[in-house]
């Protein structure tokens, strides 16, 4: 079915924009006549050329300044990056490439961005915690033996799965939540799957109990270093910290002046519960990001994981600062942090969007988690107009890229930046592009990331393989620990 053709009749924008889109190729010769443009056009301006790659037919989803949509869109790509965008008429006209796709029918964004995730320890055993657990022990039963119990080769192999599940949902970019106990095996099992983004390493030296996770300012400080001297390529490292009130204030120093030294972004987790507000009230007098504002590390190079319970002050500091909050919407509402009562997104200037822990949540699906996003809006506030899907979508891509510190590289479908594309079967026709991505969560088809496809109909080069490892992990790792492989209903062999 030819949904491209005959879905605009009810959606003035896309027919406004297709009408543009017209007058602006209409100057250009034949279709197929790559080197023939008549004087004066667009396509004359600029020298016809090869293409390595030719995207086409697809509903294209720019999300530039203008939020600019073709119905029936092109993106060329050369060198790993976007030389080209428009109507697919315009781009087979004025591009010849030996490689050529057509992807009628479905619909090319930029790259999804997942700006909270975990990568290893617990991320081997997705939803092993049963939901009866206690919650107290939440972490110290069922998330933390993971990672203490894991080796080298465990985290390789959980930060690999964990990039398959993210390159099936269309992300082509994540910002790892900074525990990552083994960063060279991390970066080294991520190597080879074109994903890019950042991690870093367990460091926090307030931890409530003495034993294996406690350490030193100094400590932290260090594995921070080391893991900062790393070899890295497409996924970089950061100097994260746990955040919370896990960290001294001078962790947090500490790491803001690695991130300025290093010209990097940097992660934490902040108030998923209240009782870090209860906790920096009773030791500074102040709200936690009060305080960190007043400490001089809250700034646009951070990113804060959660931030539910906010006050009036800090939603001002945010907002002041530049800092990105990175809303995990699945994981508020299944570890009950009151999100729907108390959340303040809504009311912040830079936001993203993350999955958090596959085990506080098991979902990286990041279209969802955009619905999410608008829904737990619309109920608390009693209006879905709180997040729209349009908003929602720039949380997730461009305010993703804002949060990774890659804007002018990444986020958007525009000549220049980086041909990291996902492309979605939404299986409905397309009145409201947003709203079909979003509320439709469609699963990734394909995925590119500098051009080079990393998946293809649904599927990674070597994922039987990749599950495998992450299962023969979790075996180790439950030996070791003594956790369990299953929990719930029997499970039998
Ligand atoms: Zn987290």
């Amino acid at each position: 079915m030819d949904w491209a053709q005959d879905n605009g009749s009810k959606r003035k924008p896309l027919r406004e924009m297709d009408r543009r889109q017209f007058v602006r190729v209409s100057g250009t010769a034949a279709v197929g006549s790559f080197a023939l443009s008549a004087p004066g056009s667009e396509a004359s301006s600029r020298r016809p050329g090869a293409a390595d790659l030719l995207l086409h037919g697809a509903l294209v989803v720019t999300m530039d300044a203008k939020r600019r949509v073709f119905r029936d869109g092109a993106i060329a790509i050369r060198e790993g990056n976007i030389v080209d965008v428009g109507s697919s008429t315009s781009l087979l006209a004025r591009w010849k490439s030996s490689s050529k796709i057509d992807l009628a029918g479905l619909v090319a964004t930029p790259g999804l961005i997942n700006s909270h995730i975990h990568l290893t320890g617990d991320q081997l055993m997705p939803g092993l915690r049963p939901d009866d657990s206690v919650p107290s022990e939440h972490l110290t039963k069922w998330g933390l033996p993971a990672y203490q119990h894991s080796q080298p080769e465990d985290d390789r192999a959980a930060a690999r799965f964990v990039a398959l599940q993210m390159l099936r949902q269309g992300a082509t970019a994540f910002i790892e939540a900074g525990t990552c106990r083994y960063p060279a095996a991390v970066l080294d099992g991520l190597a080879g799957m074109g994903i890019r983004g950042s991690i870093g390493t367990w460091a926090g030296d307030r931890w409530p109990q003495a034993g294996f996770f406690s350490m030193t300012t100094d400590q932290a400080l260090k594995r921070i270093h080391d893991a900062l001297a790393l070899p890295q390529g497409r996924v970089e490292v950061w100097p994260d910290v746990l955040g919370t009130a896990i960290c001294s204030d001078e962790l947090y120093r500490g790491a803001a002046q690695l991130a300025r030294e290093f010209n990097r972004h940097w992660t934490f987790h902040m108030s998923p519960s209240p009782s870090d507000i209860a906790a920096y009230r009773a030791r500074t007098g102040r709200d936690p990001l009060v305080q960190l504002d007043h400490l001089g590390v809250l700034d646009d190079r951070c990113v804060v994981g959660h931030a539910i319970h906010i006050s009036d002050d800090e939603v001002a500091a945010l907002n002041r600062s530049g800092a990105t909050v990175v809303f995990s919407p699945h994981s508020a509402l299944r570890l009950s942090s009151g999100v729907t009562f108390v959340g303040r997104h809504p009311d912040l200037k830079s936001m993203a969007l993350g999955t958090d822990a596959l085990n506080a949540s098991n979902h990286v699906d990041l279209l969802n988690s955009a619905a999410l996003a608008c829904n737990i809006y619309a109920e608390a506030r009693k209006t879905y107009a709180t997040v729209t899907a349009e908003r929602a979508l720039e949380w997730l891509i461009p305010g993703g890229a804002t949060a990774l510190g890659w804007r002018d590289r990444t986020g958007t479908l525009e000549v220049g930046k980086w041909a990291d594309v996902a492309v979605f079967d939404v299986g409905v026709p397309v009145y409201n592009v947003a709203n079909a991505l979003v509320h439709g969560s469609p699963r990734a088809i394909h995925v590119f990331i500098e051009g080079k496809q990393v998946l293809q109909d649904g599927h990674v080069k070597d994922e039987k393989a990749i599950f495998k490892d992450a299962v023969e992990a979790a075996r180790r790792v439950a030996q070791r620990s003594g956790l369990p492989l299953a929990t719930g209903w029997p499970l039998l062999d």
